[in-house]
């Protein structure tokens, strides 16, 4: 294991609710550091430009406009292990099926309202940490 940096949203459903405060809280209290952070309305060609892997899906017009219905925290964690940490405390894709605890379980909604992201692989996280945040606004 070593410290690695991970791509975080807090989606606009958990963002509208007010629950940014207590999802970063958890993000602390489970010892990732926040390396960046900050709060954006995403526009649908900067959502369709991070889902562009998704474009084909049925869900594709439904995932843009619900990421782009409200602003949206987007932020950087840094752990070790953070990609595989976050993921496991969001819990799994659909919030019905995800266990009291994790992100998704307590703030979640449904399989597309699950109030949060994370990048799922190396790969995805330089892409996707790159993707919105330049090299001056990463610590
Ligand atoms: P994730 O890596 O757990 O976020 O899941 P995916 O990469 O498979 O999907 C990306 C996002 O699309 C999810 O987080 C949901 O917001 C949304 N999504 C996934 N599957 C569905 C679906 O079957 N229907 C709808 N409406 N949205 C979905």
């Amino acid at each position: 294991m070593h410290t690695e940096q991970t791509f975080a949203i807090i989606k606009p459903d958990a963002v509208a609710a007010g629950n940014s405060g207590k999802i970063i809280t958890m993000i602390e209290d489970s010892g990732f550091t926040i390396a960046a952070l900050k709060k954006v309305h995403l526009t649908r060609d900067q959502a369709a430009g991070f889902y562009a892997v998704h474009s084909e899906r049925p869900f594709f017009n439904d995932l843009l406009n619900f990421m782009t219905s409200g602003p949206a925290v987007l932020m950087i964690l840094e752990k070790e292990g953070a990609i595989r940490a976050w993921r496991d405390l969001m819990g799994p894709t659909n919030s019905n099926e995800a266990p009291k605890g994790t992100v998704r379980g307590e703030f979640g909604t449904n399989i597309e309202k699950n109030a949060s992201h994370g990048s799922d692989a190396p790969e995805t996280a330089a892409f996707e940490t790159a993707y919105f945040f330049s090299c001056f606004e990463r610590v």
